[in-house]
């Protein structure tokens, strides 16, 4: 039951004093703030919220600049929560400006009779967590102080605008605005010198409405931004006809989507597609100005790869020297120092195309920084500037600025949120921290918030922090609190989705960079919308794992661990592998599982361009092995590897693992030669081992006629592969050569017991299962013949064999035999790496395309080659080296994503 109600407006507040306990406090009466009163008050708490503003609207209410409007459609822009609310307003553009959203966050406001519980003009300045008393006190502005029992920060991600870092902005005599603060009366330029500094989304907005009434206008740019020609208008009929058509199904695929507006998954990556074809595909996006179709549709690895994303940067750039008629200032405004979409691109308009008019003067503050500001204008390192109206559109402390305006916010046992944060923002699903029991917050950094349409998802925690607190409240719990070990598993989960895409190459809002003094990192949640939404869910089904939860009358409940401990993109694959229901791969028998290995093959992302692919055949024991060499672009004679595909002896060909070794070749600079070794149950123990080596002799004594280097070969191979690769090297010492400089192992079979902790762990849904080994062991070699080291080479002499990377998968049952391998390398004295990929499976780190995570573990691979064969190792700098093509790497995202 609720503790008791509030005084609920600000006139009724007495100064000074404590009002009575709420059950739940909410600051912010934005999008945010004002859904949360709603669910709360229909769930029966007693609900306050606190607003510094004199009115509803959050983002809204303050930035009231001149073309500010929102940049997702207003279709996908709006609540969902209500079908009734959907019917009751229209939007009369694609693009809303603000006074229509204002007008709309008011007409919600008034629908649901919210402002009734909400105090107007009242900051909350700190907050302190009673433990005794199990409630928070927050202390307002006026002295007063609220408690609750729940604290709930709604205060928005761009809601604390960015003091300017210039001198002298106090000694300028003209009128200053900023952009995010914006007077609620009309502010007049005509016949006025105006300067804009920043040239971020507000900055865009307001140049070209301000460039048309002032005498003239001096743009001030640090850091130029790609922007794209909103195409404002009517909503487009296609997407009004798709959300009338199915309502409820639209809004659940926006839901579930990667950003929170229902666009397909685009799955043609770039260099699959002509010039022409990539042309088509921008100038379509070009023409529909919509910022998520231009950032998603084009083609799948835009925004995870380098050489996919710059060449949409470039056909931006394009347009911009297109548009703007004076090369320096085209050359100007092109950004070159991000990759498209690192930094939050912007809808414009009319905005390139303003530098055109002759009122209009951009300041590249790269070549001519700003010194200072005087009581008449600005000064740069070579000019001066006369203005009378200075307005800064210099953006947010973003993520973290309002949350840490509250000061000090006061947790368990006295410590402060600034001093857990103080290396940059610790969450645990970006809606709660270890050690601040009870308080939550609304698209708090650590969740996809301003990476996503924050409609969406915003509605998903205030569904998903309600629904907590009535389930609580059920069970009797009083007090929720994030774990420290799930908390660091968050930290790591978030890292490893922040190396899937490209934002770590940019110096943005984003990470913190533009704040001066502020701790780096990439703060929203990478993942997406949709896997971020069912991982919140699963912490729910799995008994609020991560949480421990206490009340007066029940027993405390902690359910402690990690929610994702999968790489992100493994967990995707694995979800959408388990979505198919597929059968047992053992149950289709040896030909229908190699139909189903080919056709699942043939689905797979191609692999990418090498020099030259070239089929053709070798002398085995027992006839002709077929082949296929790749060689590298670069000019020759190269490395051999000599590579051997997996399928536990009994499925693939030479080709099956064709972009692996496409990648593979492509980042050590060698050729590959994948040999199709004959299979299983036709042609039993020993006979691939024996066709692995018998193909290795030949390769390494043709090495010149196949235009490599002559002397030592390399062996590489994953699973199966790898054991026959692992055996060669035992052979080829024990039987005079051929001469091997080095083995790359990737997952190997390496030994015939099934009772490592592996196989236990891993047995069954991570793709390759233990029935699935049992039946590969079966269909190759009889249990007698199971101990012979052809076979299981742990079990061999291991003295002596070629230096060797040996990689394992944390979620594989072949972990344990590959991790024994490598112990058992090094003890016999053999130089030995290990790669201990964490978060994968059997297949990830071949799963080139599909399972980004696993390109460090190639970049390692490829250096190992390299070092194998006695050759420099490759270094790559930033992402201006990447980008500018100083990087000798061939493979570019590579080098960028480490
Ligand atoms: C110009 C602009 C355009 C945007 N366009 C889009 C868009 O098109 N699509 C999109 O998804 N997102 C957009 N955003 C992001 C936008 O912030 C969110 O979409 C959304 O409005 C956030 O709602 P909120 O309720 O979480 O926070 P806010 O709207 O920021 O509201 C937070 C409120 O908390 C109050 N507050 C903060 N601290 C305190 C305190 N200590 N005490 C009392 N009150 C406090 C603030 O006064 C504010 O009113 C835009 C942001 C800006 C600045």
């Amino acid at each position: 039951m609720p503790d008791a109600m509030v005084a609920a407006s600000r006139s009724e507040a007495t100064r000074g004093s404590t009002t009575q306990p709420v059950d739940v406090a909410v600051v912010g009466a934005g999008f945010a703030g004002l859904h949360l009163l709603h669910r709360l008050r229909k769930a029966g708490f007693a609900t306050v919220v606190l607003e510094e503003a004199d009115d509803v609207g959050g983002t809204w209410y303050w930035n009231r600049y001149p073309g500010a409007r929102c940049d997702i459609q207003s279709i996908d822009y709006s609540y969902s929560f209500d079908p009734e609310l959907e019917r009751a307003w229209k939007w009369s553009e694609k693009y809303a400006t603000q006074p229509e959203i204002l007008r709309y966050l008011g007409f919600v406001a008034d629908r649901y009779d919210l402002r009734r519980d909400i105090r107007f003009g009242t900051r909350i300045t700190a907050a302190t967590w009673d433990q005794d008393a199990e409630h928070w006190r927050l202390t307002t502005n006026h002295g007063e102080t609220v408690s609750c029992r729940t604290y709930i920060m709604a205060t928005g991600c761009l809601s604390a605008p960015k003091p300017p870092e210039i001198d002298g902005v106090k000694d300028f005599k003209g009128e200053v605005y900023f952009t995010g603060r914006w007077p609620h009366q009309e502010v007049k330029f005509t016949g006025k010198r105006v300067a804009v500094i920043g040239t971020g989304s507000s900055g865009i907005q307001a140049i070209p409405l301000i460039a048309e009434q002032a005498a003239h206008l001096t743009v001030f740019q640090r850091t130029p931004s790609f922007a794209l020609p909103a195409q404002n208008g009517v909503a487009p009929a296609d997407r009004v006809a798709l959300l009338e058509g199915d309502r409820a199904s639209y809004r659940e695929q926006a839901r579930w989507s990667l950003t929170g507006v229902p666009y397909p998954q685009q799955t043609a990556v770039s260099w699959q597609l002509s010039d022409a074809e990539r042309r088509e595909r921008f100038d379509e996006a070009w023409a529909k100005g919509d910022l998520v179709y231009i950032l998603t549709q084009l083609w799948a690895d835009q925004g995870v790869d380098v050489d996919g994303n710059a060449l949409l940067a470039e056909l931006i750039r394009e347009k911009i020297r297109a548009t703007v008629k004076d090369p320096e200032t085209a050359a100007a405004l092109s950004p070159h120092d991000h990759p498209f979409g690192a930094k939050r691109p912007c809808l414009d308009s009319n905005y390139y195309a303003t530098y055109n008019r002759s009122n209009v003067t951009l300041v590249n503050l790269r070549q001519e920084p700003i010194t200072s500001i005087t009581a008449s204008g600005i000064n740069t390192e070579k000019r001066r500037f006369d203005v009378d109206v200075i307005v800064f559109a210099t953006g947010f402390d973003a993520m973290t600025g309002a949350i840490m305006a509250v000061h000090p916010i006061t947790g368990r046992g006295g410590r402060s949120l600034s001093e857990v944060w103080a290396d940059g923002p610790q969450t645990y699903l970006g809606l709660t921290v270890a050690g601040f029991l009870n308080l939550f917050m609304i698209t708090g950094p650590g969740s996809p918030s301003v990476l996503s349409n924050m409609a969406v998802s915003i509605e998903q925690h205030v569904d998903w922090v309600v629904d907590r607190l009535i389930a609580m409240r059920e069970a009797g719990f009083t007090t929720i609190e994030a774990t420290e070990t799930a908390q660091a598993g968050w930290a790591r989960h978030m890292a490893d989705c922040a190396t899937l895409t490209l934002h770590r190459l940019a110096n943005t809002w984003y990470t913190g960079a533009n704040v001066p003094g502020k701790a780096r990192g990439v703060m929203p949640y990478t993942g997406g919308v949709g896997p971020y939404r069912s991982i919140c869910n699963e912490v729910v089904s799995h008994d609020m794992l991560g949480f421990k939860l206490s009340g007066p009358n029940v027993a405390e409940q902690c359910n402690d661990g990690e929610i994702v401990r999968l790489q992100p993109d493994v967990r995707l694959v694995l979800n959408m592998l388990a979505d198919m229901k597929l059968p047992p791969l053992e149950s289709f028998g040896a030909k229908g599982a190699r139909d189903f290995l080919a056709e699942f093959n043939a689905a797979r992302p191609a692999g990418r361009p090498v020099g030259e692919v070239v089929e053709g055949t070798l002398p085995g024991n027992d006839g002709p092995l077929p082949y296929l060499l790749y060689r590298p672009a670069t000019p020759g004679p190269h490395p051999i590897v000599v590579y051997f595909h997996g399928g536990g002896w009994v499925l693939g060909d030479q080709q099956s693992d064709d972009p692996f070794c496409r990648d593979l070749c492509r980042r050590s600079g060698m050729i590959f030669v994948s040999v199709g070794y004959r299979h299983a149950p036709e042609h039993r123990f020993p006979t691939a081992a024996e066709d692995g080596y018998a193909a290795t002799r030949w390769i390494a004594e043709h090495a010149a006629e196949l235009g490599g280097r002559p002397g030592a070969v390399m062996v590489a191979g994953w699973s199966a592969g790898a054991n026959i690769a692992a055996v060669t090297c035992q052979l080829a010492r024990d039987r005079g050569g051929p001469q091997i400089s080095g083995q790359l192992l990737v997952c190997p079979v390496t030994d015939c017991s099934f009772d490592r902790a592996s196989y236990n762990d891993n047995a069954t849904g991570y793709f390759l299962t233990r029935s699935l080994m049992y039946w590969f062991w079966d269909l190759y070699c009889s249990p007698a013949d199971r101990t012979d080291p052809r076979v299981s080479p742990l079990r061999g002499k291991l003295e002596g064999l070629p230096q060797a990377l040996v990689a394992t998968c944390e979620f594989d049952p072949l972990r344990d035999e590959g991790v024994a391998y490598a112990d058992a390398l090094a003890a016999a004295g053999v130089p030995v790496e290990q790669l201990n990929a964490r978060g994968h499976f059997h297949s990830s780190l071949t799963m080139v395309d599909v399972v980004i995570t696993g390109v460090s573990g190639r970049v390692q691979m490829a250096e190992a080659l390299r070092r194998f064969a006695g050759l420099a190792a490759e270094n790559s700098q930033g992402y201006e080296d990447v980008r500018a093509g100083r990087t000798a790497s061939p493979h570019q995202i590579a080098s960028a994503a480490e």
